[in-house]
């Protein structure tokens, strides 16, 4: 099969693209997502990007970099033996390579116990794992304005299902590409939010990143490995499944966001539940992380492990 732009092999299907086009098509669309939701406006503009040495923090880092972005990369070290040592040791690498300033902080100082420990606890580990990254992430972020997550659109396709299976309509109404811009807050974006994981994969492959494609040993028992091999049995089956997700998604939200006005004026139990979800996001009276309560979850989580 020819490239849809010149007469090279395709090296990609849908869009069919050889390897120089599908490298400029991947940049080009992390780039209009950037502009589309106005996530950096200038490049001089420190940006944060949570990295862990997998393939979708890489590629970010390397692309934002390539781009002339002022990237800089903050680590989290969960502690689990065999894999994320084995992908920080990449990082390390990869930032001296490129130059680009790398910090790690690891669970283990600033917790007091790794992923490896809390797992016996605490099954599935991801819970807590995920409580804990974002806590030490917004905790070593605050000299930023922004941080960029490598968060792709199967990743986002699968949070979206998610937290309508789990019920969980504050965090369902506060996903999308980027948070808003609120004093005191580090602002989260997503410049991967459209881009399948397939693509970052081929990115970085021909881009020859080496990257270690594997997967935590914590993953398979994840709810989130769960859905994610449901979506990816309807995407095989039905193309488009994981942007329409997406999509569907982001014109809710906005239809939710315009209508609150309306939701305000009514009583049932619906539109309690919608307006509590909107409810402007409050600060951790212990650590100052955005919080919906008094006290985040990774400060109850840290005191019921430390007691
Ligand atoms: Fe943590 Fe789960 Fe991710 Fe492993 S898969 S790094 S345990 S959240």
């Amino acid at each position: 099969m020819n490239c849809d732009k010149c007469k090279e092999n395709a090296i990609y299907q849908d869009p069919n693209l050889c390897k120089k086009h599908f490298i400029e098509y991947f940049e080009q669309k992390t780039i209009n997502t950037i502009k589309k939701f106005g996530m950096i406006k200038n490049k001089q503009e420190k940006i944060c990007v949570a990295a862990s040495g997998g393939k979708d923090s890489v590629a970010l880092l390397f692309v934002l970099h390539k781009k002339g972005f002022n990237v800089e990369a903050l680590a989290i070290d969960e502690g689990i033996k065999g894999y994320r040592d084995r992908s920080l040791e990449f990082l390390q690498e990869f930032c001296k390579k490129h130059k680009i300033n790398l910090k790690i902080k690891s669970y283990k100082k600033e917790i007091g116990k790794t992923i490896d420990q809390l797992s016996k606890k605490y099954s599935p580990a991801c819970n807590v794992c995920g409580t804990f990254r974002r806590y030490l992430l917004d905790q070593h972020s605050k000299e930023y304005k922004k941080i960029a997550t490598g968060h792709n659109l199967d990743d986002e396709a699968q949070a979206v299902m998610m937290n309508i299976l789990k019920a969980q309509t504050s965090l369902f109404a506060r996903q999308g590409p980027m948070t808003k811009d609120i004093d005191g807050f580090t602002q989260k974006i997503k410049p991967f939010y459209f881009i399948k994981e397939k693509e970052i994969m081929t990115y970085a492959f021909l881009l020859g990143l080496n990257i270690d494609f594997e997967e935590c040993p914590y993953a398979p028992l994840s709810f989130r490995s769960y859905v994610r091999d449901w979506i990816n049995k309807e995407e095989k089956e039905n193309q488009g499944t994981k942007l329409n997700i997406v999509t569907h998604y982001l014109k809710l939200r906005e239809d939710m966001q315009d209508n609150i006005q309306k939701i305000e004026t009514k009583e049932n139990k619906f539109s309690k539940v919608v307006k509590d979800a909107l409810q402007p996001i409050k600060k951790c009276h212990e650590c100052g992380s955005p919080c919906s309560g008094l006290i985040c979850k990774a400060c109850k989580l840290k005191e019921e492990i430390n007691a």
